[in-house]
C-alpha cells in the first residue's frame, strides 16, 4: 500500500536507529521490571481492582494505588484519582495545596504551557485563579540555547519565593526537554539559595522515557495526567501528584476538602484500568519513543529540521518538525489522522481554535478522547511550520502514521 519509495525511507530509517530502539528497549525492560516489583511488594491483589462507590471509604485499591504510585516514582506519598479531569486540574491542585496568599510561584522553565496560564491568571481577574488569590507570580525565561538562566533565577528568589516551578517537557514549543538529571541540577541549585522552598514539577509526557522520575532527585512535588503516559493508554480519565508526604496530603485537600483528603472519593470501576495502565506504561511509553525517533530519522532524511534529533537523547514523548509550508503540516496531521484505528474515515482541517492566535490543525483518532500516549499530532498553521505529534499506543501504528504523512506529501507534490 506504501510506494517504494517510502518504503525505502522505512528501511533506511530503521537501519539507522536500530541501536538507538535496543537503548529503548533496554529502558522498557528496567521499567516494566520495577513497575511489577512494586506490585508484588505491595501484594496487588483481584480484590483491589473492584470499584467503591457513595464515600469510597476505606476503598483498598485506591490505597494500594496511591502506594504503588509512591513507590513507582521514588516519592513519599502519591495521589492517584479519576476524578482529577485533565493534567490541567491535577497541576492546578498541586499548586493551591501548597502556595497561600503572598507566596511566590516562580517558574526557571520559561512561559510555562498554555493552559496554565488561566490557572496562574491575573490579579483582580475574579476567577479564583493564583493570582487573583493574591499568590504571586514570576517567570524566567529560559537561555537563548534553551537552558536555564541560573544567574536570573538566583537574582529573582526573594524570601517569599514559597514554590519554584519547573516543565519537564518542551510541550509545543521549539526548545529543548529537561532530562531527569538537568532537574536534579536545577533542584540542587534552588535549595542551596533557599533549602525551604517547594519544588514542584510538571511531568506530563515524561514518565517512564527514563530510568528515573523527578522525585527521585529531590523534586517535592509532581503532577501529571493519566491520560498521557502513566495512564497506560487505560485509564479513561485521571491524574496523579506524587512527592513529599506532607505537599500531597495538602494537595489531597484541595482536590476534596479540608479534613477529607485521599481518604474518600468511589473509584466508580476505574480502578483496574488504571492499575492495567500503569502496568503496560513502560511499554508503551517505549513504544511511542520508537516512534518519535523513526519520524526524527525518516523526516531529517527528507531534509526537514527535527527537535529533538533523531539521535538526541529523549526525556519526553514530542516531536517536533519544522516543515517548509502550510501544505506540508496539513499533510502530515491529515496523514496522521488517515492511519488512525478510530475516526480515519474524519479527515482534519485546520481551525480558529479558542485561544489560540492561529489556526490549528489537529489529529487525535484515538480511542480514549484527547489521549495522547496515543498516536497524535497538532500544527498551528503558522511559520516557522512546526508539526508536533506525540505517543502510539504500537511502534507499528507510529510508522504507519509517518509514512502516511509522506505518502500525502508525494501524492500532492510537496517532496521532490
Ligand atoms: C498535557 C500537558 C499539560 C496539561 O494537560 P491537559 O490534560 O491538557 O490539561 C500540562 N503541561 C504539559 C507539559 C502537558 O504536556
Amino acid at each position: 500500500m506504501f510506494k517504494e519509495k517510502v518504503l525505502g525511507l522505512m528501511n533506511q530509517a530503521e537501519l539507522q536507529i536500530d541501536g538507538k530502539l535496543k537503548e529503548i528497549d533496554r529502558i522498557i525492560d528496567q521499567n516494566q521490571w520495577k513497575v511489577i516489583r512494586t506490585f508484588q511488594k505491595h501484594r496487588v491483589s483481584d480484590y483491589h481492582f473492584a470499584g467503591s462507590t457513595g464515600y469510597g471509604y476505606n476503598d483498598r485499591g485506591r490505597e494500594v494505588l496511591d502506594l504503588v504510585y509512591a513507590d513507582v516514582f521514588g516519592a513519599e506519598a502519591a495521589l492517584v484519582r479519576p476524578h482529577f479531569v485533565s493534567g490541567t486540574h491535577t497541576i492546578g491542585t498541586a499548586l493551591f495545596g501548597v502556595l497561600r496568599p503572598g507566596d511566590e510561584l516562580l517558574m526557571i522553565t520559561g512561559r510555562p504551557y498554555d493552559t496554565l496560564h488561566k490557572v496562574i491568571g491575573q490579579p483582580g481577574d475574579g476567577k479564583g485563579s493564583l493570582q487573583d488569590w493574591g499568590i504571586r507570580y514570576g517567570e524566567v525565561p529560559l537561555l537563548e540555547d534553551g537552558s536555564p538562566d541560573f544567574a536570573a533565577i538566583s537574582s529573582r528568589i526573594t524570601p517569599s519565593t514559597r514554590v519554584i516551578g519547573i516543565q519537564r517537557s518542551r510541550g509545543y514549543s521549539w526548545r529543548p526537554s529537561f532530562t531527569v538529571a538537568q532537574i536534579g541540577e536545577m533542584v540542587r541549585y534552588v535549595k542551596e539559595i533557599k533549602p525551604d522552598v517547594i519544588v514542584f514539577v510538571d511531568n506530563c509526557y515524561g514518565e517512564f522515557t527514563e530510568l528515573t522520575e523527578p522525585t527521585e532527585v529531590g523534586v517535592d512535588l509532581m503532577a501529571g495526567s493519566l491520560i498521557k503516559n502513566p495512564g497506560g493508554g487505560l485509564a479513561a480519565t485521571g491524574g496523579y501528584i506524587a512527592g513529599k508526604a506532607k505537599y500531597v496530603e495538602l494537595a489531597s485537600y484541595r482536590l476534596t476538602a479540608p479534613g477529607i483528603g485521599g481518604e474518600v472519593g468511589a473509584m466508580l470501576g476505574t480502578t483496574r484500568s488504571i492499575y492495567q495502565g500503569l502496568f503496560l506504561a513502560p511499554h508503551l511509553v517505549g513504544q511511542a519513543v520508537k516512534g518519535s525517533v523513526f519520524a526524527a530519522s525518516v523526516f531529517e532524511q527528507l531534509g526537514f529540521v527535527t527537535h529533538p534529533r533523531w539521535n538526541d537523547p529523549r526525556t519526553d514523548l514530542i516531536q517536533a518538525i519544522r516543515f517548509t509550508s502550510a501544505e506540508h503540516l496539513i499533510a502530515f496531521v491529515q496523514g496522521i489522522q488517515q492511519a488512525a484505528a478510530v475516526d480515519a474515515h474524519v479527515v482534519p482541517e485546520p481551525w480558529d481554535m479558542p485561544g489560540y492566535e492561529h489556526p490549528v490543525i489537529m489529529a487525535a483518532g484515538t480511542f480514549i478522547q484527547g489521549g495522547s500516549l496515543e498516536l497524535s499530532a497538532d500544527a498551528p498553521i503558522r511559520e516557522p511550520y512546526i508539526a508536533y505529534m506525540q505517543g502510539g499506543l504500537t511502534y507499528s501504528h507510529c510508522k504507519m502514521g509517518v509514512l502516511t504523512a509522506i505518502q500525502n506529501m508525494i501524492d500532492r507534490g510537496l517532496l521532490s
